[in-house]
Formats: C-alpha cells, structure tokens, sequence
C-alpha cells in the first residue's frame, strides 16, 4: 500500500474503512473533552460500550433467580462459559472443547505446568525467550525450585545476537537442538511484550516436539491481535489474559489451551477442583475426582460470571467484525501506517530518532510497535501523555503504541505522528 502523509490520506482510509463503525462501540478517555488518541491495547484494550448492559443483565437474573440462576434464564450460569466458545474457538485456532475459561494468566500458567512441566533428572530444562514478562519468569523459576532444582541450570533462555533486538527463528531451533536431551518444556510467548515480535510458533512446537519436549505459549500479547492456529501447529497448551487485545476488563478472565491429544492421558497431573469434575456428575458430590473431558476438567473453581460477562461483551463484538483474520488485514495497514509516519519523522530530521524495534515484517508482528526515542525519551513519553496521546512507556527508552484495528483509525495514527514529530522541538531535544 502507498501512504501518504497528509491528514486527507489518513481521512480517507477511515472512511473507505468497512470496519470504522466498531469505533464507536468503544469508550475512549477524553482529552481536553475529545476522544484521547488511545494506542495502549497491548495493555488494556478499551471498554465496550455495552460492557455495563452485560453485567446489568447477570445482576438482573442473580436478583430474579438467586441461587436457581445457575440452571434457570436464558442463560444459565451453569453453562454460562460455552457463549464464549466459539469466538475463542475462531480467535486461538482451536477446537471448542480444547479452551477452558478461568482464572487469571499467571495463575494458568501454573496449572498448565503442573501437568505439563514434569521433569526428570536426565530432562529437567525449561527453555524460554531472554526477556520474557517477569510474571512469566517468576512463574517458571518457582516452578523449577518446587520440583528441586536450580534456575540457574534448568532455564535456558534464547536471547539475541549480539546487534540485534529480536531473536531469529534459526537460532531458538538451533537451542532447541542443542539442548535435546534435557529439555522438558519449551514455554514461549507468542509476542513479546517489549519487542512486538511474533514468533513463528509452529516452527517452535515442531522443534520442541522433535527434541522430546512439551510446548507451550502465552499468548498475552498474541490473542485477539493475531490469527493463531493452536490446534493445527499441536502445541500442547497455550493460556492468555483478556483484558489487552480482548477488551475484557482490568484483571478479566484469562483462558486456557490443552489439545486434544491430552484427553486420554489420565496420568497427566493436576491440581484439581469441582468445576473441572465430570459435569453431569458434579453435583452427585462423590469422593475421587473424575475430571471432565477437555480443557474444562483444568478449571478449579465456580465461573466468576461478571468477568464472563465483560468478556462476552467483547468477543460478541469480534464476531460481529467478522473475526480476526479481517481485523489482522486492516492492523497491517494501520501499524505500516504509523511505521510510515515515524519514518518520516526521521527522514525529515535526517536522523533516526525514533527506532523501531519491532520486525517490519508483517508476519513477525502484531498491531504494537515499540519505539526507542533517542533523545530525551521519558519527556517524549510525557509530552505525548500531557497531548491525549496514550501509549505506554518501558524501561529505559520505548515507547510501546499500539493502533488496535477495532477502535483505532488512521486519523489516529496520523494525529500520533504529528505529536511525536512536535515532541522533539517541545522537549528541546
Ligand atoms: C500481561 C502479561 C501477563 C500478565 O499476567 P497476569 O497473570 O494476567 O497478571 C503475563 N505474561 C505476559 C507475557 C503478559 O504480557
């Protein structure tokens, strides 16, 4: 696509935009009583407007029905979680009975290990990228020393040569290889919140399934921002938060991945719960658990139906725009858009001072780009913030911007452009 960078271009991309009306399903924060230039989806999406009429109407059958609300209305609490199913199913590439909803992130992370993360003394290793989110990190080094070993030799981290920002696909298999005979797990991002980068994670379960391991993503950052095919590529589990791209809410439900080839095993470990029992035996109460078949028998405890329900508001509005592949087509032009802008920005200075490290290849990337600002970053960051431009700041100098299809326009990105081109001359850098 050629851009241009004239206020008339970014106009007339959003009105030839099939998929501008979902912008005003969302509220914005104002600035200065306008809509803010919101480019933080990467860490909590936007709420859908209808957000409050879902919970309304789950506080509206909890005072009509009580306790029998979990079996009457029209949509009883009981199977409250299948509603959610099938946009899931469409956005992570799985089948319906491998997804489970529940909990939150980190706290799936360590039940999918629990079952998945079972090492030996000959294979004990967990290999993951360098600059994982430190959640995820104090996740698997806890795990490692609950099962009586040292971080120190369990995680094997891939990191990237010397000079470059992002890992190479080559050189994760190439670790993957060498440490063939140790590795119990290799647990990946999808994307990596710093960076932006997309991993190639079919070429990354291959190699972990070829060298005798389990694979696992997390897919924070991945999950309603790009097409994924979790059953397809076979990893083994998968788990993901939905209050970034899934505009589901501060500390909304996560889900769970666990593929069907799991089902069988009954010699899988878990820590189990009566809402992961046989379901049309939960309620006989009997000693022994029995998990249910599928993803479902992972869940622990009752369905926290008002996250539910935030997150049926959002994945409703997925299914209405037609699902992710759709939504990734018009990401693409909107962050090669914003791409386009900043390289301006630099052209005309005749210096790189805004950097991007995210991959220019559209399918090593999402909707976030990070932005190292070389002069005066964290004022950069400051000026934007104070001019109703939100993105979000990292240490030590970038800036992660994030134009969401759903909500963003190119108008958007043309308006964040010009703040950052102001930036340089207000922050006297
Ligand atoms: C956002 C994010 C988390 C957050 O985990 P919670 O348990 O939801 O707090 C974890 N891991 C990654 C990679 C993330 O991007």
């Amino acid at each position: 696509m050629i851009y241009q960078d004239t206020i008339e271009f970014a106009q007339l991309q959003d009105e030839q935009d099939e998929l501008r009306s979902f912008r005003d399903e969302f509220m914005f924060p104002k600035h200065n009583g306008e809509k803010a230039i919101y480019l933080c989806g990467n860490s909590l999406g936007l709420q859908p407007r209808a957000a409050g009429e879902y919970i309304k109407q789950q506080l509206v059958n909890w005072e009509a029905y009580a306790v029998e609300g979990w079996f009457m209305g029209n949509e009883p609490w009981l199977d409250y979680h299948k509603a959610l199913l099938p946009s899931l199913s469409g956005l992570l590439g799985a089948n319906e009975n491998e997804i489970t909803v529940m909990n939150s992130l980190t706290v799936n992370l360590h039940l999918l290990m629990v079952s998945f993360y079972k090492p030996t003394n000959k294979r004990f290793k967990i290999l993951m990228e360098a600059g994982a989110f430190p959640s995820d990190q104090y996740a698997v080094e806890s795990q490692v020393r609950f099962h009586g070993y040292d971080p120190k030799n369990a995680i094997v981290e891939v990191a990237p040569r010397e000079g470059d920002v992002t890992l190479r696909t080559e050189d994760i298999i190439a670790q993957i290889e060498d440490n063939a005979d140790e590795i119990a797990l290799v647990l990946f991002s999808g994307i990596n919140y710093y960076t932006g980068q997309l991993f190639d994670m079919e070429a990354i379960t291959q190699a972990g399934h070829k060298a005798g391991a389990m694979v696992g993503f997390d897919l924070a950052h991945a999950a309603g921002n790009v097409p994924l095919k979790l059953h397809e590529w076979g990893a083994d589990f998968a788990s993901w938060c939905s209050y970034k791209y899934m505009n589901s809410g501060p500390g909304g439900i996560s889900g769970a991945f666990v593929h069907e080839k799991h089902f069988g095993n009954d010699k899988l470990d878990r820590f189990a719960g009566w809402w992961g029992y046989r379901r049309d035996k939960q309620f006989l109460m009997q000693p022994g658990f029995d998990a249910e078949i599928g993803a479902q028998g992972w869940n622990v405890s009752t369905s926290p139906i008002v996250l539910m329900a935030m997150h049926k508001a959002s994945l409703d509005i997925f299914e209405r725009a037609g699902g992710i592949q759709k939504l990734r087509a018009k990401g693409d032009k909107l962050t090669g858009y914003l791409e386009y802008l900043i390289a301006q920005i630099n052209q005309k200075l005749g210096e790189e001072v805004y950097r991007i490290i995210t991959p220019e290849d559209q399918s090593q990337r999402g909707s976030q780009l990070s932005v190292v600002c070389r002069r005066n970053a964290r004022a950069t960051f400051d000026y934007l913030t104070a001019n109703g431009v939100i993105g979000d700041w990292r240490e030590p100098d970038v800036i992660r911007i994030s134009p969401v299809p759903l909500y963003n326009s190119f108008t958007d990105a043309y308006l964040a452009a010009k703040a950052l081109f102001k930036a340089i001359s207000a922050t006297g850098s």
